[in-house]
């Protein structure tokens, strides 16, 4: 299917799964603006990537988690390329620990990036998309957030809170013709995932059925088929990617 043209955000699209969402979006002929904190480099390699084949993209600085930021990014770019009509909410980070060790930041860090982000986002960007009476909003989400996973509680009620944020916003956006979905990713090879121990990676294989990590592909072509045309009657769905590690 053709994105003929659609501005796409991808938060955290400078690498990882945000870059191979980028890259899918891109060659499917959305105009993609690249989100990142700090790794501007990163965001250029995956421009670049994006470009040599033909794509268009830009690449954008903010942080998520700060509203004045975002407000400005998307008007920003409102008023560069049009409205935005595709917002994929990638942008996410981990500060595992064990409860009753967890300081309260790290609480407040992955609760902000990762669950507040996607609000603050999805509240700018909804408005261009209820002009259009078009819009496509991709939240990943991850297996922590349905199953838990000791050392993240914060992690994992952050993930499952966009669960509940995708279904009601679905509910409050299916009228304007805007589906708001989630992806749930397993394990998949990623700069997150190799902090990992090699222990803990095989132990993990031994939990997958199909018995391999994802890659970050697994996860664009999910994506990809929820802001396409086969995907415009599904709405408030969370699509898990996960090898089969939690059903
Ligand atoms: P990476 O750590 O590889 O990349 C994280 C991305 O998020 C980077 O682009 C980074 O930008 C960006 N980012 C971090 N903080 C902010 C912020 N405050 N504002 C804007 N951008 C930010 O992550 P993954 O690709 O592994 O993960 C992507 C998403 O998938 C996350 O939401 C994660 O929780 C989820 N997920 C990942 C799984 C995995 O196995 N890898 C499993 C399940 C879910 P910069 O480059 O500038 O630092």
């Amino acid at each position: 299917m053709s994105l003929d043209g659609k501005v796409a955000v991808v938060t955290g699209g400078s690498r990882g799964i945000g870059r191979s969402i980028c890259l899918r979006l891109a060659s499917m002929g959305a105009v993609v603006y690249i989100n990142y904190v700090s790794r501007t480099e990163a965001a250029l390699e995956t421009r670049k990537r994006i470009l040599a084949d033909g794509g268009k993209a830009e690449i954008v600085e903010f942080d998520v988690s700060d509203s004045v930021a975002v407000t400005g990014a998307f008007k920003n770019i409102a008023a560069e390329a049009g409205p935005v009509e595709i917002l994929v909410n990638n942008a996410g980070i981990t500060r595992d620990g064990l409860m009753a060790r967890m300081k309260e930041a790290d609480w407040d860090a992955v609760i902000d990036i990762n669950l507040k982000g996607v609000f603050l986002c999805s509240k700018v960007a909804s408005r261009g998309m209820m002009k259009k009476k078009w819009g496509r909003i991709v939240n990943i989400s991850s297996v922590s957030g349905f199953a838990g996973n000791p050392g993240q509680v914060n992690y994992a009620a952050a993930k499952a809170g966009l669960t509940g944020l995708t279904k009601a916003m679905a509910r409050e956006y299916g009228s304007r013709n805007i589906t708001v979905n989630s992806v749930a990713p397993g394990y998949i090879q990623t700069e997150m995932t190799d902090l990992l121990d090699e222990d803990i990676k095989e132990q993990l294989k031994s939990e997958i059925p199909l018995g391999y990590l994802g890659n970050t592909e697994d996860v664009a072509g999910a994506v990809a088929y929820l802001i396409s045309e086969d995907g415009r009657y599904v709405t408030g769905q969370s699509l898990h990617v996960n090898g089969g590690m939690y059903m």
